[in-house]
């Protein structure tokens, strides 16, 4: 398969001059994901958590620096704990980091007080670790309550990443509210655990090749880009999952078409919401709607 020439490059974009904005994102998920409601899980779910850890992040770090791109990693608490060194790297590499739990527990699992130790114990783990006050909040598995958004607003959260109603960013509603938080969407379509993620119990089919998310994610990226207008694409990957070999290869090839189309501007979630913030004119928050 012949890829496109890194060179000549389009004309990188920026956040003033661009056509497409392309936000990369990972959930740095790690064993979170697979720990019971008591914190603990098989050693078999473990190591498979900890892959993210032990290859993953490492393999996502060096493309990145490679092509000199910008990414947001979303962390649970829980992940910063057991992986000091990977979440440091990250920090260290110029990436931003936002919040994701702490044991990546969905919120309509959790009573409002569950909830809000839930985000308070992963501010405290992120602070404790690398010493981030995160500006963004991606709820585990894109699930949210009715106690969310109050509880962003609460804890000064300036964007939201888990809806995924619209290809912009936008104000969030809460329960009919306008609100003062951003909502930095993403899709299932442009998620790699929805593509590729294997699963015995619940039953997940997974281990699609990398040619049939290419199909997709390209398709979208390209959609997006003939559109000229404020989308966002943003591709949610997690380092356990994007960060085997053959999807390794997946990715540097959609990066390498990225960078070969003209003005699209790579930007990480907290910049894409201060853009919106800062464009979005001067009608009340919350009289926006997606498109
Ligand atoms: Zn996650």
């Amino acid at each position: 398969m012949t890829e496109p020439a890194l060179t000549p490059r389009g004309r990188p974009g920026t956040s003033a001059d661009h056509r497409l904005t392309v936000a990369l994102t990972f959930d740095f998920d790690a064993e979170s994901p697979w720990l019971g409601p008591d914190g603990t899980a098989s050693p078999s779910q473990m190591s498979r958590g900890a892959y993210g850890a032990n290859e993953g992040v490492r393999r996502v770090l060096s493309l990145l620096r490679r092509y000199e791109l910008p990414a947001t990693f979303f962390v649970p608490g829980d992940t910063a704990e057991r992986h000091p060194a990977e979440t440091t790297a990250i920090v260290a590499a110029g990436h931003e980091i936002g919040h994701h739990g702490y044991r990546h527990e969905p919120p309509p699992g959790l009573t409002p007080d569950q909830e809000r130790e839930m985000v308070q114990r992963g501010l405290e783990a992120l602070d404790r670790v690398v010493g981030v006050r995160p500006r963004g909040y991606r709820s585990p598995a894109w699930e949210l309550s009715e106690a969310t958004f109050g509880l962003l607003g609460e804890y000064g959260f300036a964007y939201d990443a888990s809806q995924l109603g619209a290809d912009r960013p936008h104000w969030v509603q809460d329960r009919g509210r306008s609100t003062d938080l951003v909502e930095v969407p993403g899709a299932w379509e442009l998620c790699d655990s929805a593509l590729f993620l294997f699963s015995f119990d619940p039953y997940l089919r997974g281990l699609a090749a990398p040619s049939h998310a290419e199909e997709i994610w390209r398709g979208d990226f390209d959609g997006l880009w003939a559109e000229d207008s404020d989308a966002c694409y943003v591709l949610t990957m997690h380092p356990q999952i994007i960060g085997r070999p053959h999807r390794m290869a997946l990715l540097e090839r959609l990066i390498v078409h990225m960078l070969a189309t003209d003005r699209v501007w790579f930007a990480q979630t907290g910049q894409v919401a201060d853009r919106f913030r800062a464009t979005a004119g001067d009608a009340p928050a919350g009289q926006r709607t997606p498109g």
